[in-house]
């Protein structure tokens, strides 16, 4: 398989991933352009893309959506109260290919998709795992916890995109209305450094992962921030980097982290 975050953070999300047969792309939270040469850049082409999954309505993953299905005649999959939330701003989309998930399972040629249900303050927010022949990839980001069904979800993964998305200090100290900043720490909000490391411990076991961290705010994060607080978070729990997992960080504004497994 092949998985690449092309963007990812607080301002657009989108990931492409392929087997042998089948190539998708999860969210497409900026303009189609800005897709389209995200994966120009990667050697992939919009119209080879058999699929687009939407893990929840919030236009940060959802901006490109409706443009590259109609442009490429794309299949939009989602689940009924994400269709229901986003198809106001999606605009005219065709019939075949408004796809409803139901039962959390969709089979892509040989890929199959399992959506799992994450915390957020979206109609029926998903994440979804990616599996071919025995290999796995999962994307866990907009999480207001880290629950036991995503946990479920990653343990056998061999490569997850999970979000590091705030540090603490910086989102209470930071701009933001103190509405917001109590929306992103409740239980529908986003995970924060330290909850994304906490969860990473829960999910180190004897199958080695490659975990990249995504979906930074742009106003309560950095990059070398999120990396080095997860890393204490783990070197204290005594998990040993590059031998117990890998850990990257994805980019903001350009694909980062190609990865064939
Ligand atoms: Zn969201
Ligand atoms: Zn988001």
């Amino acid at each position: 398989m092949i998985f690449c975050p092309l963007y990812s953070g607080s301002s657009g999300n989108s990931i492409f991933a392929s087997s042998d047969k089948a190539k998708v792309l999860i969210d497409a939270g900026l303009p189609g352009k800005h897709i389209e040469k995200a994966l120009e850049h990667i050697g992939q082409n919009a119209k080879d893309i058999d699929a687009i999954f939407v893990t929840h309505e919030h236009t940060d993953h959802t901006k490109g959506v409706g443009v590259l299905s109609r442009k490429y005649d794309i299949p939009i999959y989602a689940n009924s109260a994400t269709w229901e939330a986003m198809s106001k701003t999606l605009g005219k989309i065709k019939t075949e290919n408004i796809r409803i998930i139901e039962n959390n399972y969709i089979n892509i040629k040989d890929m199959d998709i399992t959506s799992y249900e994450i915390s957020h303050d979206a109609a029926a927010p998903s994440g979804y795992s990616l599996s071919h022949k025995n290999k796995k990839a999962c994307i866990a980001t907009d999480l207001g916890v880290f629950s036991e069904e995503v946990s479920n979800h990653l343990e056998d993964a061999d490569v997850i995109l999970l979000e590091s998305n705030h540090d603490i200090q910086m989102l209470k100290f930071g701009p933001y209305p103190y509405n917001l900043k109590r929306r992103i720490l409740s239980n529908v909000g986003h995970l924060s450094n330290d909850d994304c490391g906490k969860a990473i411990i829960n999910i180190t076991n004897s199958k080695f992962k490659k975990i990249i961290l995504g979906h930074l705010s742009k106003t309560n994060n950095y990059p070398e921030l999120a990396y080095q607080t997860v890393v204490n978070v783990l070197k204290d729990a005594k998990i040993k980097l590059d031998k117990d997992l890998c850990l990257s960080m994805a980019k903001r504004d350009m694909p980062s982290n190609y990865i064939e497994f």
